[in-house]
C-alpha cells in the first residue's frame, strides 16, 4: 500500500530532508585527497546528532555506519573506513536521517580533486537523470513514467542504469512501497497522487549495468570495474511541481 502523507507529515519529512541535505553539505566540504571515508562518516553523524535527529542507516539491516561511502567502481553501500581518497577518485555518499518518526534519504556523487572528463560527464548525467525523474513525478502520471524518463536520458548519453537496486517510497520507514526502478516502459504501475513521498535514486554506470556484491556482503561494485555515480532526492508528489524535501 502506498501511503499519502498529510501536511503535517510532509512538514516532518521536510525537516528530515533539510537535515540530510545539511549533512551532505558539511561532508562535501571535507571531500578532498587524503581524507578517509571514516572521517566523512564522523562529520555526517555529528551533524545529524547536533540537529536532534538520528542517523537512519546505522543499524538498518545491520549496516554499521551513518553514510554509505562508495568510491569509483563501488555503486552503493560502501562501508566507511580508513582508506584515503585520492586525486581523481569519485565518491558517492548516501545519507539518511530520522526525526519525529519521519525519514529523509539523500545521495550525491562528488569529484575528489581533478577527475577525467568522461567521469565528470558520468556525474553530470546521473545528476540530470535524477532531475528528469523528478520532473516526471507528477500527479496523474504513472510510477514507471519516472523510471522511463531516467533510463531514456541515461542511455541517450551512452551510460547504463543499474537494475538490481531501485528507489523507494519513504515516510515513517526508510523503505516503504512502492519500489521505483530506474528503467522500464512508461505508463505502468500505480498512478501518482498528491502526498505520495518517494526516494528517487538513479545509479548510473559508465559501462555494463551489471553489478555484484563484495565479500563484506555490503559493497556493490560494477561488473566491469568502471565507475558508477548515484544521486538521490526524497520528493513529495503535489498538485503541481514535485516538492524536493532534501534541500537545505
Ligand atoms: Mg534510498
Amino acid at each position: 500500500m502506498i501511503i499519502c502523507k498529510s501536511g503535517q507529515e510532509l512538514a516532518y519529512m521536510r525537516e528530515a530532508g533539510r537535515i540530510v541535505a545539511g549533512a551532505l553539505v558539511e561532508v562535501s566540504k571535507a571531500v578532498k585527497p587524503g581524507v578517509t571515508t571514516a572521517e566523512l562518516d564522523r562529520i555526517a553523524e555529528e551533524f545529524i546528532l547536533s540537529k536532534g535527529a538520528k542517523p537512519a542507516f546505522k543499524g538498518l539491516y545491520g549496516f554499521p555506519a551513518t553514510i554509505c561511502a562508495s568510491v569509483n567502481e563501488q555503486v552503493v553501500h560502501g562501508i566507511p573506513g580508513l582508506k584515503k581518497l585520492a586525486n581523481g577518485d569519485i565518491i558517492s555518499i548516501d545519507v539518511g536521517a530520522e526525526i519525529n518518526g519521519y525519514f529523509g534519504d539523500h545521495a550525491q556523487t562528488f569529484a575528489v580533486g581533478d577527475i577525467a572528463p568522461d567521469v565528470l560527464k558520468l556525474i553530470e548525467v546521473t545528476r540530470d537523470a535524477l532531475t528528469k525523474g523528478i520532473n516526471a513525478a507528477r500527479a496523474g502520471n504513472r510510477l514507471s513514467d519516472i523510471s522511463h524518463a531516467v533510463q531514456t536520458y541515461v542511455e541517450e548519453n551512452g551510460f547504463s542504469v543499474v537494475r538490481d537496486y531501485v528507489g523507494h517510497g519513504i515516510g515513517t520507514k526508510m523503505h516503504e512501497e512502492p519500489q521505483v526502478p530506474n528503467f522500464g516502459r512508461p505508463g505502468r504501475g500505480p498512478r501518482l497522487k498528491p502526498g505520495m513521498t518517494l526516494a528517487l535514486e538513479p545509479m548510473v554506470n559508465m559501462g555494463t549495468y551489471q553489478v555484484h556484491t563484495l565479500t563484506d556482503n555490503w559493497t556493490v561494485v560494477t561488473g566491469d570495474a568502471k565507475p558508477s555515480a548515484h544521486f538521490e532526492h526524497t520528493i513529495a508528489i503535489t498538485d503541481g511541481e514535485p516538492l524536493i524535501m532534501t534541500l537545505v
